[in-house]
C-alpha cells in the first residue's frame, strides 16, 4: 500500500465512524505544487480517545495538543484533532488549548498554503483563507494578521523564510514588512530550534536564497552576524573573478554536492576566517587572507556551539574549515603527508567542499581530480583509515629503546617510512629498527 493510499484510508475510517477527516497541510500544498509529497498529516473532528478506539495501537504523541500517532497499513500518521490555540507568551508556547472546529483549525495555522484541507474521499479542499490563489500566484502569506502572527510565534520568521526560498516564492507585502519589524524577535527562540531550521534551510538547494532573504528582513544579523560580515570583503580577481567573499560564499554553498549537514556547514563556513585576516601589500596591493582557515575554524567553533550542535558535529565542521586550503599544497606534499591528509575521518566531506570552492570561483578542479585519483589507488580498507602499522611500542621495547616521547618520534617516523613505501614488511620495519637501535646505542 503506498504512503497515501494508506493516509486515504486512514482518513476513511474515520470519515466512516462519523468523523470530519482530511489530509492538511505540507502533503495538501506539495501535491498542489505538482512536488513529491513527504509525509502525510491528518486533521479530524475526533477526540484523540476517539481516535485510539479506531486503530490499534495508537499513541498519544502530544496529548496536551491532542495528537494521535496511528498506524495503517503499515504506515505511521499524526491524526491531530481540531483545535484553536489559546494566548501565546514570550513569543513561543501557546499557553492553553481548546478543541475546535476544522476553520478553527485553519486559522492557527502558519500561512496560507498550510492552511489547506483536503477531503481525499470527496476530491475537494477546504480553503479559508486564499490559500489556493496564493499558491497559483506564487506568494507565501501568514494567515490573519502577520505581526500578531509573528508575535505568537517567531520560528515563524524562520519558517517563512524556508518556504519561500524552498518554492522560489514572493512573500506578500505585509507580511514581508511584518518580518522586518519583528525579525529580532528571533532572540526569543531557542538556538537548538534556530539549528534545527537552518539545518532545513541550508541543505535543500535553495540554501543561498534563504540566507539571501534572512539577510534582507534582518534575520541574519541575529542568527550568523559572522555570514553578513563577509559582504563586501574584496578578493583578488586572479583567484576569484566572482566578486567579494560573501557572493563567492554564496555560490559554494550552491555547488556543495551531496548537500550533508556537515558539507552544507563546512561550505558556508569555510571563508569565515576572511575578515578578521585580509591584508593588502601597500607595493603590489595584492590581497592575501593569511592563515583564515585556522581563524575561521576557531570562528566554526564558536558560532556551532552557539547553536548547540552536537561536540561531533562541531569538530567535523571546524575541522572542514581548518583543513580546506591543505588541497593547494597536496601536489608537492610527501607521500607520507599526503596519506595522512587523505586519511582524515571528514575527507569526503573535505573534497565535496573543495569541489564547491573551486566551482565557485575558477572552475580548476585539478587538486580535486589529483586527490580523488589518490584516494582511489589506495586499497579501499585504507581509504578511510591509515594502514596498520608494521611495528609498535613493543618492538621498539624489544629492540632496546626506553619507553617516553622520543619511542613516539620513532614510531612517527617508521609510520612515515610505512606511508611513503621504503617499508612494506614487518620483516623490514624490524630490521630498520634494528639499524637504529645500534645507531643510537
Ligand atoms: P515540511 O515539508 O517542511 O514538513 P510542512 O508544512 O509539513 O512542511 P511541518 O513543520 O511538518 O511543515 O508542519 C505541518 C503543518 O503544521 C504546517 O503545514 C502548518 O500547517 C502547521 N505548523 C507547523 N508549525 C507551525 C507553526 N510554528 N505555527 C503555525 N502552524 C504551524
Ligand atoms: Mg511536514
Amino acid at each position: 500500500m503506498t504512503l497515501r493510499s494508506a493516509a486515504i484510508g486512514a482518513v476513511e475510517r474515520l470519515q466512516r465512524a462519523g468523523h470530519e477527516a482530511y489530509l492538511v497541510g505540507g502533503c495538501v500544498r506539495d501535491r498542489l505544487l505538482g512536488l513529491p509529497e513527504k509525509d502525510y498529516d491528518i486533521a479530524t473532528g475526533a477526540r484523540p480517545e476517539q481516535v485510539a478506539a479506531l486503530f490499534d495501537g495508537t499513541k498519544f504523541v502530544g496529548a496536551r495538543f491532542g495528537v494521535s500517532l496511528i498506524t495503517f497499513g503499515d504506515h505511521q500518521f499524526e491524526v491531530a484533532t481540531f483545535r484553536r490555540d489559546g494566548i501565546y507568551v514570550n513569543h513561543r508556547h501557546p499557553e492553553s488549548v481548546d478543541f475546535g472546529t476544522v476553520e478553527d483549525d485553519s486559522t492557527r495555522r502558519d500561512f496560507t498554503m498550510n492552511a489547506l484541507f483536503e477531503d481525499p474521499i470527496s476530491g475537494t479542499i477546504r480553503d479559508f483563507h486564499g490559500g489556493r490563489e496564493d499558491l497559483a500566484r506564487r506568494v507565501l502569506r501568514c494567515v490573519g494578521d502577520p505581526t500578531v502572527r509573528f508575535r505568537e510565534d517567531a520560528l515563524r520568521l524562520m519558517r517563512a523564510v524556508r518556504f519561500a526560498a524552498r518554492f522560489g516564492f514572493t512573500i506578500d507585502a505585509t507580511t514581508w514588512q511584518a518580518m522586518c519589524d519583528l525579525a529580532p524577535t528571533i532572540q526569543y527562540i531557542s538556538p537548538e530550534r534556530h539549528r534545527v531550521e537552518l539545518n532545513a534551510m541550508l541543505v535543500h538547494p535553495s540554501a543561498s536564497r534563504a540566507i539571501r532573504l534572512m539577510e534582507d528582513c534582518g534575520l541574519l544579523e541575529f542568527l550568523l552576524p559572522e555570514i553578513r560580515a563577509l559582504h563586501g570583503v574584496e578578493q583578488g580577481t586572479q583567484f576569484h573573478p566572482e566578486g567579494d567573499v560573501f557572493v563567492h560564499t554564496m555560490l559554494v554553498l550552491d555547488h556543495v554536492e551531496p548537500r550533508t549537514v556537515e558539507t552544507v556547514w563546512g561550505a558556508l563556513l569555510h571563508d569565515v576566517g576572511k575578515p578578521a585576516t585580509f591584508a593588502r601589500d601597500p607595493e603590489t596591493r595584492r590581497i592575501s587572507f593569511i592563515d583564515h582557515q585556522r581563524i575561521g575554524a576557531a570562528m566554526a567553533d564558536v558560532i556551532l556551539e552557539r547553536l548547540r550542535f552536537s561536540n561531533e558535529e562541531r569538530e567535523r565542521i571546524s575541522a572542514i574549515v581548518a583543513r580546506h586550503m591543505t588541497f593547494m599544497e597536496c601536489r608537492n606534499m610527501k607521500q607520507s603527508t599526503l596519506r595522512r591528509f587523505l586519511s582524515g575521518p571528514t575527507i569526503e566531506s573535505d573534497l565535496a567542499v573543495h569541489r564547491a570552492d573551486c566551482l565557485g570561483s575558477s572552475g580548476q578542479l585539478d587538486y580535486w581530480d589529483f586527490c580523488r585519483e589518490a584516494l582511489a589507488r589506495l586499497p579501499a580498507e585504507q581509504q578511510v583509515m591509515l594502514p596498520k602499522p608494521l611495528i609498535d611500542g613493543r618492538d621498539a621495547i624489544a629492540a632496546g629503546f626506553q619507553p617516553g616521547p622520543a619511542l613516539g618520534q620513532l614510531l612517527r617516523e617508521a609510520m612515515d617510512l610505512q606511508l611513503d613505501g621504503q617499508l612494506n614488511t614487518r620483516e623490514e620495519a624490524l630490521s630498520w629498527l634494528a639499524g637504529r637501535a645500534t645507531s643510537a646505542g
